[in-house]
This record gives C-alpha cells, sequence and structure tokens, in this order.
C-alpha cells in the first residue's frame, strides 16, 4: 500500500493499518468535504488593549464543527491539512471569511489571521490576499497575518516577495509564539514584523518563576527598542496582566479577557438590540 504524502514522496506502509492510523485517514477524507458542507467555523478571541482592556481587534481560530464527531479544535484537524494540499483550499476559506467577518466590525478594530508556512509560500497568495481584501472591502491595514518563526527563518526568496507585496500594501505580519523557535532573533530581521506575540508558556511562569520573568522582560525591552508591537499570549488570571502591565506590555490576549467564539449570528444581535439584556438569558426566553 502507497500513499502520497503530498510533498511528492511515496511512504510505504506495511502490514494491518492501526486504529489510530483508521481514524487519521477518515479523517483527512471527512477534511476534504468540509469546507464545500460548510462545516468550517471561525472562531474569534479578543485582543485587548492592557491599560484599559479596550480591544484591538480578535484573533481568528478555525473550528470544523464534525457531523459525528462534535466540535473539533485546530491541533485535531490541521496537521492532516498540511499533508495533503488541502492546505491553500482551508486557507483561503479562513482569509476569505475572516475578511468578510471583520468588515461588518466597527472600523476600529483588527483581524489577525494565522497563516502556515506551507499555504505563505504558494504561488498566488499574495493575490488571494489581494482578493479577499477587495471582495471584503477591508482596508488592507485592519489585516494582520501571524506566522511563527520558523516560517520566517526558512522562508525562501518567494516567500519574502510575497510578504513585500502584502505589506506594501498595508497588511501587517505578527509573530507568533515568540521565543519558541530555534531563533527568534534572526526571524526579526528577515521580515518586515509589526507585532510578536509573546508565547502563552512564558505568559504561565511570568509571576512565579524568576528567570522566566527576566527573559519576559527581555523580550518587552527588545520589543520596545526595535518598535515593535507587543501582544503576550495566554493571560488567564489578573496577576499576571498586572505583571505585563507593569512592565511595559500594551496587548494581551488570553481567557482573563475572553475565550475564542462564534460571532454572533444577526439574529441574536437583533434579539439583544430589541430587547437590550444579555443575549444568553434572552434566548432561552424567546418562545420556540
Ligand atoms: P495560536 O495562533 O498561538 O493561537 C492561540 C491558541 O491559544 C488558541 O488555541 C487559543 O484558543 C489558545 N488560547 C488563547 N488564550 C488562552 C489562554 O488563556 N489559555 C490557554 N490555555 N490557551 C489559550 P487554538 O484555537 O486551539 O489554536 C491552536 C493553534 O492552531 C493556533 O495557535 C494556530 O497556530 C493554529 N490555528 C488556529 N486557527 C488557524 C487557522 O485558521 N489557520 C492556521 N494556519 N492555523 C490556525
Ligand atoms: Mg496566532
Ligand atoms: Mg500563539
Ligand atoms: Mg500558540
Amino acid at each position: 500500500r502507497a500513499k502520497a504524502d503530498g510533498s511528492g514522496r511515496i511512504e510505504v506502509h506495511e502490514g494491518a493499518l492501526s486504529s489510530s492510523e483508521i481514524d487519521q485517514l477518515q479523517l483527512e477524507t471527512d477534511l476534504r468535504h468540509a469546507i464545500d458542507n460548510g462545516e468550517l467555523r471561525l472562531f474569534y478571541q479578543p485582543i485587548v488593549h492592557l491599560a484599559d482592556e479596550t480591544l484591538l481587534g480578535y484573533e481568528a481560530l478555525i473550528r470544523w464543527q464534525h457531523p459525528t464527531r462534535g466540535l473539533l479544535p485546530p491541533g485535531v484537524f490541521l496537521p492532516a491539512a498540511e499533508n495533503n494540499r488541502l492546505t491553500s483550499k482551508l486557507g483561503a476559506w479562513v482569509l476569505r471569511q475572516a475578511c468578510n467577518d471583520a468588515a461588518t466590525w466597527p472600523s476600529d478594530l483588527r483581524v489577525h489571521v494565522n497563516i502556515s508556512a506551507r499555504h505563505l509560500a504558494e504561488e498566488g497568495f499574495s493575490e488571494l490576499v489581494t482578493a479577499a481584501l477587495e471582495e471584503s472591502g477591508l482596508p488592507p491595514e485592519r489585516l494582520e497575518l501571524e506566522i511563527t518563526e520558523s516560517t520566517a527563518l526558512f522562508a525562501a526568496e518567494a516567500t519574502l516577495h510575497a510578504v513585500a507585496v502584502v505589506t506594501e500594501r498595508g497588511v501587517t505580519l505578527a509573530l507568533d509564539d515568540f521565543g519558541t523557535g530555534y531563533s527568534a532573533i534572526t526571524a526579526l530581521h528577515r521580515l518586515p514584523i509589526h507585532t510578536v506575540k509573546i508565547d502563552r508558556s512564558f505568559v504561565a511562569d511570568v509571576v512565579t518563576e524568576p528567570s522566566t520573568a527576566a527573559l519576559v522582560h527581555g523580550l518587552l525591552q527588545l520589543g520596545r527598542g526595535m518598535g515593535l508591537q507587543v501582544i503576550a499570549e495566554g493571560i488567564e488570571d489578573l496577576d499576571q496582566a498586572d505583571w505585563l502591565l507593569r512592565h511595559g506590555c500594551a496587548m494581551a490576549q488570553g481567557f482573563a479577557f475572553g475565550r475564542p467564539a462564534p460571532l454572533p449570528t444577526p439574529a441574536e444581535v437583533l434579539i439583544d438590540e430589541v430587547t437590550d439584556a444579555p443575549a444568553a438569558e434572552t434566548v432561552e426566553d424567546t418562545p420556540e
């Protein structure tokens, strides 16, 4: 039995498939249909200014409403997409949907979209971004693309060119999970980075671990020195928020400020406006 892994190589498996292999193959097959069947969802998590908790915008985070397995987080199915040339189809859906959604928000709110290295390297990426912006009417300045350090580090000329084209238009670039890759600092020099997102593994220990505190302190100084925006990820409690604010971190994201959630449907917004009451209570009170 042979299986193309998407990179042109052929992997040969011998013997029977384990149940987890069967599971994975089924997931890949299902994922091909998920986009066309409208099973993918974008959840949005708030990004706030730490000083006053006002909204800067939202990060789009993909979910899959699987017909039998329920709501799946990206960690379960994104690896399958990476193996299967589904990357560009899925990435294009996310970009278009996020731009369309953001175009309906108040005009000071930005949207952050995660971009996989493989998609960014594909031919036509910058044209896709342009199309998503034009179709939605979203001004380029309101779109931020999140990439990881390894994407920046191993970017080929074609990728650097695509990045140059979109940033030239006003789209900004964030380095996600900052500090977890091989060479965070080198990545900053390879691409026109606007924002760094300090990984939540650092934020988790910032109050309790002096060495982590020193490291985050250094990252904040580095960001300031280079004129970058800094967002701390994964803030779960107010002690962490307080520490970060005192050490000069202006922006944050985390369960303490809001979990990823679907946008309210137009009907829910309407009910909310009409009754001027919290949506959850209103929905329960509404007769079927
Ligand atoms: P990320 O871009 O670093 O996104 C942040 C992740 O941390 C999200 O997980 C979010 O739910 C989680 N998170 C946020 N605040 C907290 C917190 O206070 N505590 C904890 N424990 N977790 C928090 P999620 O949604 O499961 O996404 C995981 C990763 O999947 C993302 O990491 C991103 O790398 C990738 N991803 C998500 N959506 C997309 C997408 O549309 N396209 C691509 N290419 N990748 C995506
Ligand atoms: Mg991200
Ligand atoms: Mg991150
Ligand atoms: Mg992360």
